[in-house]
């Protein structure tokens, strides 16, 4: 795909991630409806991709909510007639340990927006995307879709949910034309993951991607028809011990624990400034 010209529905695109990818969509020249919840931001980014004129436009809702996706899917429907590529990028970030009754609450809101919000997106809008065939969609997994760590049980179901529904719906679609695109994001700084103490670790800060590494894989899925994309790539062998030999893999995710661990009760013992 050229990009030129196509309509991009970027979601999320108020910060981080989306912000980068519908930034660097209108920099090849793509019309680029942005969406996420915050008006005045994706204001801000209209106004700074050229705006209206440019063939942009914004739609602020709230994923989680399918009346509201259902009118953003008439929105684009309305201002451009089809729809070339969608990224489902909205999401969050929900740690903590799984204790009983109060979390199934927290599983439910995370999965309403991280899996249940890529879910409305692709399905109100699949009649444009398939008209506009062919056509991507490209949703925003997570290393933690694929290897689940401690800690992490709400964000890591909503994840492993996004890839099976991802690599399903790539062979139902892509005959039809539409390519569905993974991407699984390593460790990304950004607004609403800030793995602050990371950036000052003197080896982890290593292992660390950025946004626009993280919107240069999108924009390469898209165009190279790609069905999986990790960032950075390097964090695809992390999941091979799983496969090949589990149990180096369960070794080193209980020392990863023993470390996690020791550094909450470090955490607790001091200011009860985070050093992760
Ligand atoms: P971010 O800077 O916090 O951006 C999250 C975006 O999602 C914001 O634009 C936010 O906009 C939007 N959003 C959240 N809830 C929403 C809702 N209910 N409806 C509509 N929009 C919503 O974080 P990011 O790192 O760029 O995250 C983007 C994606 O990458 C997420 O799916 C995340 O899980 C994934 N990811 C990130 C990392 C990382 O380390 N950064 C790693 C793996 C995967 P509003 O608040 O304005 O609605």
């Amino acid at each position: 795909m050229q990009l030129a010209g196509d309509v991009c529905v970027v979601t999320g695109a108020s910060s981080g991630i989306g912000r980068q990818t519908a930034a660097d969509l209108a920099g090849k020249a793509a019309r680029v409806c942005l969406v996420a919840r915050r008006r005045e931001l994706l204001d801000e980014l209209l106004t700074e991709l050229g705006g209206r004129d440019e063939g942009h436009s914004l739609f602020a809702c709230d994923v989680s909510d399918r009346s509201q996706v259902r009118g953003l899917a008439d929105h684009v429907g309305a201002t451009y007639g089809r729809c070339d590529v969608l990224v489902n990028n909205a999401g969050y970030s929900d740690s903590g340990t799984f204790e009983g009754p109060t979390d199934i609450d927290r599983i439910e809101r995370v999965m309403a927006v991280n899996f249940y919000g890529t879910v409305y997106c692709t399905g109100e809008l699949l009649p444009l995307i398939e008209k506009s065939a062919p056509s991507s969609i490209v949703n925003v997994s997570s290393m933690a879709g694929r290897l689940g760590l401690a800690g992490s049980a709400p964000y890591s179901a909503s994840k492993f949910a996004v890839c099976g529904f991802s690599e399903a719906l790539h062979l139902d679609l892509f005959g039809r034309g539409v390519c569905v695109s993974l991407i699984e994001p390593g460790l990304i700084p950004t607004e609403g993951f800030q793995h602050a103490g990371l950036q000052n670790h003197p080896v982890m800060r290593h292992a660390l991607g950025s946004v626009e590494d993280v919107s240069a894989a999108i924009i390469d899925a898209i165009h190279n028809r790609k069905t999986e994309r990790v960032v950075p790539r390097w964090y695809h062998l992390l999941q091979l011990p799983r496969v090949v030999l589990p149990p180096l893999h369960w070794w080193a995710v209980s020392k990863l624990n023993e470390g996690r661990a020791r550094r909450d009760g470090r955490k607790d013992e001091s200011t009860g400034e985070d050093t992760t």
